[in-house]
């Protein structure tokens, strides 16, 4: 079994999730006392967080190559950035590192295509929503098509995430309008919704609606299970 290296705490609330899916992972595939083999290095998200929000993604690249370089040396064989903004910056993190980063929008796409989705809704932050860096790779590697909702329900689902999920906080009038707007983007010819997003599946999860979810925690910690037992 390979090592999986994680950089997580954005946030850490998420890493959690991801900690446990792939144990859950490895336990199903192997059975009894089989857990992953695992090295976590888990940043301080307030240093992140407020470098997104001035428009410093150098700076963050910087921090988050370093932290991978501690990956790597703890013995990882691959890498995966527990969070969709934060591959805004994946090219500058593995330009410092000899080991694969599993690319979350890549993991993603493959879960997409075997549903034969082509045309697809994104929650995410503002950042991963409006930007280039996540929805270019799923057109033109893919030929996925994006929806993204409009200004108001992104200012809304980017609130959420950072004031509500990243502090651990779940409220029932944030998952009543997130419910809405994959909704609205089903009636818009989504044929499902990315929970671009690695809090998100902490507050809505398919029991909640019709339309098809893709939970990117959820799909990235076992694309990396995959690699784990697979890459053998
Ligand atoms: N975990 C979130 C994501 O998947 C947001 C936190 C961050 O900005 O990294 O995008």
């Amino acid at each position: 079994m390979k090592t999986i290296g994680l950089l997580g705490g954005m946030s850490w609330e998420s890493t959690v999730n991801y900690y446990k899916a792939i144990n859950t992972g490895v336990k199903n595939a192997l059975g009894g006392l089989h857990s992953a083999k695992i090295c976590l290095y888990s940043v301080d998200f307030d240093e992140i967080e407020k470098l997104q929000h001035q428009n410093q993604w150098e700076q963050t690249g910087e921090i988050l190559a370093k932290a991978a370089k501690r990956v790597e040396a703890g013995g990882a064989d691959c890498l995966l950035i527990c969070t969709n903004t934060m591959h805004k910056v994946a090219a500058q993190i593995g330009a410092e590192i000899a080991i694969p980063i599993l690319h979350i929008a890549d993991a993603t796409a493959y879960a997409l295509q075997q549903q034969g989705i082509t045309r697809v809704g994104l929650l995410g932050t503002r950042f991963t929503m409006e930007q280039d860096f996540y929805k270019a790779r799923l057109r033109d590697k893919f030929g996925i098509e994006v929806l993204i909702p409009n200004q108001t329900e992104r200012d809304l689902v980017h609130n959420v995430i950072y004031n509500e999920l990243c502090l651990g906080q779940v409220n029932e009038s944030s998952r009543n309008a997130y419910l809405e707007i994959v909704e609205s983007l089903n009636q818009q010819g989504a044929q499902g919704v990315i929970l671009g997003c690695t809090e998100i599946a902490m507050l809505i999860k398919q029991s909640d609606t019709q339309v098809p979810l893709f939970d990117t925690t959820e799909i990235h910690a076992n694309y990396a299970v995959e690699f784990a037992l697979n890459a053998k």
